[in-house]
């Protein structure tokens, strides 16, 4: 039976990303090897790590003097390289949700951390909009999108200072204006590749400014100055982002993308809020395309189980909602096709009429 994933990641890849994947683990680049068992310092794979790199470029049109790394240790080690290279004093953190928080929590072992707003007490069901964030922090850290609560931030914030955005489950699904940010940090595993390699887009001039040592891997201008290649690199997950950079530019680019991503979710949420069964866990103005949560209102609540378990019955994978949610999270990440969120939307209807 077709399978239609739902998972939150690791989640969807394309067919073009995995087909192509799957090709150059038996033979890459016509090498007759491996991609598995290549050096990364082979001409061929310098090839694959330079074009995915411009083509990051090219999708998000980032402007001159920025680098684009690809690293290690996710986006969870982000969290405190940010704060390790850009955190003299103080910076700004806006709080909505459990890795906004993470993120919190790592920068306060480098100096001062003014949490601007927080949603919390409304366990994040929306974005703090009325807060003010003080000229004098050295960065303003955001998290675009809240892959467990489903809501997101789809325009570029207006900020006397830098700002730093964790853009890991929404990065590619709009155009974005770079130069607002000192940095943009995306984990693979949501929008563009298998788990094991972290997408850093960073200003050279945004490094370089603190006084503290930092271990070389930890260090922002090791990776710039090596191109990536200063240890060895996680290869095939570079390989596959870069399959899916191919991807996203034959479907039209990032304006394009997002358009048949507000579609998918445009449908999602109608059925939602048409539902007598069904209703959605965010604030309307605030949610996410990416991720779609919604719970049984409280008279089917138990019926929650059996909702999964008919849906599985026709393919549906993965749309069990995060357990500080509950419910259901629809994941509809840039390769999920509309025809799958049908199923979806079509498994709920039935389901509805059957109770
Ligand atoms: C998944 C996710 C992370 C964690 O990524 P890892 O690569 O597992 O460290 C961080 N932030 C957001 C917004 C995420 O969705």
């Amino acid at each position: 039976m077709k399978k239609h994933n739902f998972y939150a990641g690791p989640s969807i890849l394309s067919e073009y990303t995995i087909n192509n994947t799957i090709e150059a683990v038996k033979d890459f680049a016509g090498t007759g090897l491996s991609i598995l068992e290549i050096s990364h310092r082979s001409k061929e794979f310098s090839a694959v790590i330079e074009e995915a790199a411009a083509m990051v470029k090219e999708l998000l049109e980032v402007p001159e003097g920025y680098h684009v790394l690809f690293l290690g240790g996710g986006a969870s080690l982000q969290f405190c390289m940010v704060p390790y290279n850009l955190l003299k004093n103080k910076a700004a953190y806006l709080d909505t949700g459990t890795w906004a928080n993470k993120a919190i929590k790592e920068a306060k072992l480098f100096g001062d951390v003014d949490v601007v707003a927080s949603s919390k007490e409304a366990n994040y069901t929306f974005i703090p909009k009325d807060y003010v964030i003080p000229a004098d922090a050295d960065y303003f850290h955001i998290t675009t999108n809240n892959t467990i609560y489903g809501t997101e931030l789809r325009t570029d914030l207006d900020s006397p200072v830098p700002m730093v955005a964790d853009m890991s489950s929404d990065i590619f699904s709009r155009p974005v204006d770079v130069s607002k940010y000192d940095l943009i940090y995306a984990g693979a595993q949501k929008n563009l590749a298998p788990a094991g390699v972290t997408l850093v887009i960073v200003k050279e001039s945004a490094v370089g400014h603190v006084d503290r040592v930092i271990p070389t891997m930890l260090d922002y201008r090791t990776h710039i100055s090596k191109g990536s290649m200063f240890n060895t690199p996680p290869v095939l997950p570079i390989y596959s982002a870069l399959q899916t950079l191919k991807w996203y530019k034959e479907m039209g680019g990032v304006k394009k993308l997002e358009e048949l991503d507000k579609a998918k979710a445009a449908a999602l949420y109608d059925a939602i809020d048409s539902s007598k069964m069904f209703v959605g866990t965010t604030v309307a103005e605030d949610r996410s395309i990416m991720n779609v949560c919604f719970v049984m209102k409280p008279e089917y609540k138990e019926l929650e189980k059996d909702f999964i378990d008919f849906a599985s019955t026709k393919g549906i994978v993965g749309i069990k909602g995060h357990r500080s949610v509950g419910g259901f999270r629809a994941s509809l990440y840039n390769a999920m096709p509309m025809s799958s969120v049908q199923v979806l939307i079509d498994a709920m209807k039935e389901f509805e009429n059957n109770h």
